[in-house]
C-alpha cells in the first residue's frame, strides 16, 4: 500500500514576511492523516521552515543539492549533508527548470541524486516530456531515457529510497494540466517499465504527478491508479489551496 506524497516545491518564491505567513497557514491547515505532505522552500529559508512548522507531520524538502555530498570548496552550492543537518527529508532532483534553463546533464543529476542517498535523504526524481517531445510522440521514450539514465548508472535498486514525479514540461506553470488519463498512461508506463526489473519495486514505488496541480484538478488526478500524489508549485504558495489539494490525496 503507497502512502501519497504531496509535495509544494515554492521555486524561488518568498520573502521572509510571506513565508512566516504561509507556515502559519501549514501549522493551522487540515490536513489528512493518510497523505505525507512536504514544503521545499529556496535554501535562504529551509531553517527558517524547519523552526517555525509546529507539526511533525509536515516534512521538509530541499529544491537541489550539490553534486557532492560532504562539505568542501563548491562555492554557491549547498550539499546534502548540509540539508541534511537541517532536518530536510527529500531533495528535488532532475526538476525541468534545472534540466532546461540551468543546463543539468544526467549525468549531473545522477551525481546529485547519489549525494541526496549518501546523506541519507530521498531524492525526488522528475521526469518529463516538453511540449515538442509530447506532439512528436516522443512521450514515452523521453521518460524512459530519462529514468534508465539513473538505472543505468546506480542500478534499479538505487529507486527503492526515491520517489518519482512525472512533470510534463508543457504543463508547469502554464495553467495546462495533463488530462486524468493522459497523466495515468505515463505513470503506468513507467510503473510496467520498473516492473521488469523489479515487481516489489515497481509496487511500492511512489509516482507523483507534477504540472498545474491545482485544487480544482486534483481530486481527479489522484484518483487514479498509478497517481500516488503531486509534486504542486504555484499552488503550494497558499496554504487553504496547498492543504484542499493535500485532502484530496486521501481516502484512496
Ligand atoms: C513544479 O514546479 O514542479 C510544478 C509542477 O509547478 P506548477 O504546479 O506551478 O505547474
Amino acid at each position: 500500500m503507497r502512502k501519497p506524497l504531496v509535495a509544494g516545491n515554492w521555486k524561488m518564491h518568498g520573502l521572509r514576511a510571506d513565508i512566516v505567513e504561509l507556515v502559519d497557514g501549514l501549522n493551522k491547515a487540515d490536513l489528512p492523516d493518510d497523505v505525507e505532505v512536504a514544503v521545499f522552500p529556496p535554501f535562504i529559508h529551509v531553517e527558517r521552515v524547519v523552526g517555525a512548522l509546529s507539526r511533525s507531520d509536515i516534512k521538509v524538502g530541499a529544491q537541489d543539492c550539490a553534486i557532492q555530498p560532504g562539505q568542501g570548496a563548491l562555492t554557491g552550492e549547498v550539499s546534502a549533508s548540509q540539508l541534511r543537518d537541517l532536518e530536510c527529508k527529500y531533495v528535488l532532483v532532475g526538476h525541468s527548470e534545472r534540466r532546461l534553463v540551468l543546463g543539468e546533464s544526467d549525468q549531473v543529476i545522477c551525481d546529485k541524486f547519489v549525494s541526496a542517498q549518501s546523506a541519507q535523504m530521498i531524492p525526488v526524481l522528475c521526469v518529463g516530456e516538453t511540449r515538442e517531445q509530447r506532439e512528436a510522440g516522443e512521450t514515452f521514450e523521453v521518460v524512459r531515457e530519462q529514468l534508465g539514465a539513473v538505472i543505468d548508472a546506480l542500478g534499479v535498486q538505487s529507486l527503492v529510497s526515491a520517489v518519482v514525479a512525472y512533470e510534463p514540461v508543457w504543463a508547469i506553470g502554464t495553467g495546462l494540466t495533463a488530462t486524468p488519463d493522459e497523466a495515468q498512461a505515463v505513470h503506468a508506463e513507467i510503473r510496467a517499465l520498473l516492473s521488469g526489473y523489479s515487481k516489489d519495486l515497481a509496487e511500492e514505488i511512489r509516482i507523483l504527478y507534477g504540472g498545474s496541480v491545482k485544487a480544482t484538478n486534483a481530486a481527479e488526478l489522484f484518483g487514479m491508479p498509478d497517481i500516488d500524489g503531486g509534486l504542486v508549485g504555484g499552488a503550494s504558495l497558499n496554504a487553504d489551496e496547498f492543504s484542499t489539494i493535500c485532502r484530496a490525496a486521501g481516502c484512496k
